[in-house]
């Protein structure tokens, strides 16, 4: 009798770890399945705190000022049809679960949040334990907030977020991107990699396989910082997704092109989209100028229309890609 219910207590511990399981994504409010992620802008920001690892905090915002300024632009997002934003900001740079978590209730946007650090801008956004720990450490971190919660909030992460600079990678950074591939076949979260060129891009990719992390588990995030669409191509060879997520209303023609190059090639089902907009920023006034989300709905969208995109195309795009990039799920060699 004893040993039947140390069998059902196994049982029940294993299941608490297990809530988000193959087939759902993780959102501020918990795991849903991955079926209702629906239309996603794969990177956007609600507030990034640019002020240093050292120095940033909740002490740096005031929730009751931030909604106000932030929840016109979702709303008008869900209005456009976004079901899901997946919001970037990593810890020590603004990364705020409850402002989401109400962000998201206060607009019926689903919002997902991440675990990781950020070692881009030559590590000003790094706390001191990346420095000191191991990779085997910094994962076992990130794992716990991906199991547990970030900070005793009991809100979970939808991905890991890490960024590296523009060069060959650092030994600080190709530690965090071990960390990120543990932290992958421990707890089935995608890794999206502030990046931009490929030459980071493709050393990260050798780091995962070297962890045994297939390059799928990988978003090449600010690909189109690399100008050779080959580069593109070649990586998206390998199963990585490559992220076009700068739109803006300056730059809707270049994203035509680079979108008909992955079309060209069959790779539309592994290319993810998004503006990188927002964002509210502490220190300024009234959170200084915030970029809406729109330029999607109101200027690519309807080029591609023009240019004889099927709704299909848009759809894989836009619903499809965001499912299967964001779907938790352990992605091996
Ligand atoms: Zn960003």
């Amino acid at each position: 009798m004893k040993a039947f219910i140390l069998f059902l207590l196994f049982f029940w511990i294993a299941s608490l770890g297990i809530q988000a399981q193959n087939g759902s994504i993780m959102t501020v409010k918990g795991p849903i399945p991955a079926s209702e992620m629906g239309l996603s802008l794969i990177h956007e920001h609600v507030l990034v705190d640019f002020i240093g690892a050292d120095k940033t905090g909740k002490h740096r915002w005031d929730e009751k000022e931030v909604v106000p300024v932030v929840l016109p632009f979702l709303n008008q997002a869900k209005e456009l049809g976004v079901k899901t934003l997946v919001e970037c900001t990593p810890a020590y740079i603004g990364r705020d679960p409850l402002l989401l978590k109400k962000l998201s209730e206060s607009s019926d946007v689903q919002i997902i949040t991440n675990t990781g650090y950020y070692g881009a801008s030559d590590d000003k956004f790094l706390p001191d334990h990346a420095y000191s720990e191991s990779a085997d450490q910094l994962a076992e971190r990130w794992t716990r907030e991906a199991k547990e919660g970030i900070d005793g909030t009991g809100i979970r992460p939808g991905f890991i977020k890490t960024g590296v600079n523009g060069g060959s990678l650092s030994e600080l950074h190709a530690k965090l991107i071990t960390a990120a591939a543990k932290t992958h076949l421990e707890t089935g979260l995608v890794i999206a990699s502030h990046t931009g060129p490929a030459v980071p891009a493709f050393e990260q990719l050798e780091i995962l396989e070297k962890e045994g992390v297939h390059a799928s588990a990988f978003i090449w995030v600010h690909a189109q910082g690399e100008p050779d669409l080959d580069m593109h191509v070649k990586a998206a060879r390998k199963g990585a997704w490559i992220s076009m997520d700068g739109l803006d209303n300056s730059n809707v023609e270049q994203y035509v092109q680079m979108l008909e190059n992955f079309r060209e090639h069959g790779f539309l089902h592994q290319t993810l989209l998004s503006h990188d907009a927002g964002w509210y920023s502490p220190g300024e006034e009234n959170g200084g100028e915030f970029r809406a989300y729109t330029t999607l709905f109101e200027k690519l969208i309807p080029l591609l229309i023009q240019q004889g995109w099927a709704e299909q195309e848009i759809e894989q795009l836009l619903v499809i890609n965001p499912q299967n990039a964001f779907e938790i799920k352990v992605r091996r060699n």
